[in-house]
């Protein structure tokens, strides 16, 4: 954006605050500091759409919308994938909240070895040369622990790619995120730890791969290769696009090879939040789970809201939800670390809508928790 009109937006912005939340009962010096709230939230102004969002939320503001909460956590959405940190934050306890109203009051904590719906107790012990990641489940001190650990292969191209150490630490931040205490499997807890280590070895790592102009060339001489017109064709949209994904080999198991295709918007790999998040997002996909959102181009229908009660709460529009899997700035629910678990006791990709060849819709869907 052009930096003039930026900072038009910026003042209209900051006037409004001033005359909407300094109006000391001044009617006229309220209304014209909506106004011009609004009119920042029109011109896409991050903090004036938290803003306003938090006013309807708040019960401060009324909209003539059919459902003022949804427009309302909507604008507040908008401004945390802007890059507005109040809004993410508040996003995210927000929906956190929401969940736990909707269904987290349903399960009484529960103690003792983990087990699964059924009241089955469930053991993974994944190690070894052929497994990317290891995941161990232990009960130890009253607590139940899943370790997760996994060497990263940083893959570089271009010899001489700037901004590595920024590429790397959030590329480990991302993944670190997984880390912490969950409820599962009806209100069990679980504490996720996770240990990563960075040599290199010949099998037992993930690769993470920079998608730079060099691995685009020679991927698209790799691409001429492929057999199928439909192998060409996925091959061509992800190339293409040069967005980020993983390759879980033919289809995902605890012993597949992991690789992560890390993109950068700018090309430049520096800007540490984008890549931290992605990240995250394709750390979900090596510890088996699919993706959550709707596309046209991977044949992905979406998942209604509604479908399941323990989405609900993360839902900022008919078919998006703040979660990782979902949009890659969204937090790790218990939902989504149950299906971790269920993934690497049962050795089968989770999945949270029907895709391709991929594998069946994850039985901790539908189940409250
Ligand atoms: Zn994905």
């Amino acid at each position: 954006m052009d930096e003039n009109v930026k900072e038009s937006i910026e003042m209209t912005r900051e006037l409004g605050k001033s005359c909407f939340f300094n109006s000391d009962g001044d009617e006229e010096k309220r209304k014209l500091g909506l106004e011009l709230l609004l009119e920042a939230v029109k011109k896409k102004d991050p903090e004036a759409s938290f803003l306003i969002g938090r006013l309807i939320l708040g019960g401060k503001l009324t909209t003539s919308d059919k459902d003022p909460a949804d427009r309302a956590v909507s604008l507040v959405c908008f401004a945390a994938n802007h890059g507005y940190m109040r809004a993410r934050t508040f996003l995210n306890l927000y929906c956190e909240a929401r969940y736990h109203a909707e269904v987290g009051k349903n399960f009484p904590p529960q103690e003792g070895p983990l087990t699964d719906f059924e009241g089955k107790p469930i053991k993974i012990d994944r190690r070894g040369v052929f497994t990317p990641v290891d995941a161990v489940l232990k009960y130890e001190n009253g607590k139940n622990v899943l370790t997760l650990s996994t060497t990263l292969d940083f893959c570089y191209l271009d010899s001489d790619m700037e901004n590595k150490e920024i590429l790397e630490q959030a590329v480990i931040d991302g993944i670190m995120d997984w880390e912490g205490e969950y409820e599962v499997f009806g209100g069990q807890k679980l504490t996720v730890r996770i240990l990563l280590s960075l040599d290199s070895n010949m099998f037992d790592h993930i690769t993470v791969l920079p998608v730079t102009e060099n691995l685009i060339d020679a991927m698209h001489s790799v691409n001429k290769v492929l057999v199928t017109e439909k192998q060409k064709e996925r091959a061509e949209i992800l190339i293409d696009k040069k967005r980020s994904f993983a390759f879980l080999g033919f289809k995902w198991s605890v012993n597949s090879r992991k690789t992560i295709f890390l993109k950068s918007k700018s090309g430049r790999f520096d800007d540490y939040d984008e890549m931290k998040h992605v990240a995250k997002h394709e750390f979900g996909h090596a510890l088996g789970l699919g993706d959550l959102y709707e596309s046209m181009v991977d044949s992905l229908p979406g998942v209604s809201r509604g479908t399941y009660a323990e989405l609900d709460g993360y839902a900022v529009g008919h078919k998006d939800y703040n979660l990782v899997m979902c949009d890659h700035n969204g937090p790790i629910s218990n939902n989504d670390i149950e299906m971790v678990v269920l993934a690497f006791s049962e050795n089968e990709m989770q999945l949270y809508q029907p895709e391709q060849v991929k594998g069946r819709i994850s039985t901790a869907l539908g189940k409250g928790n």
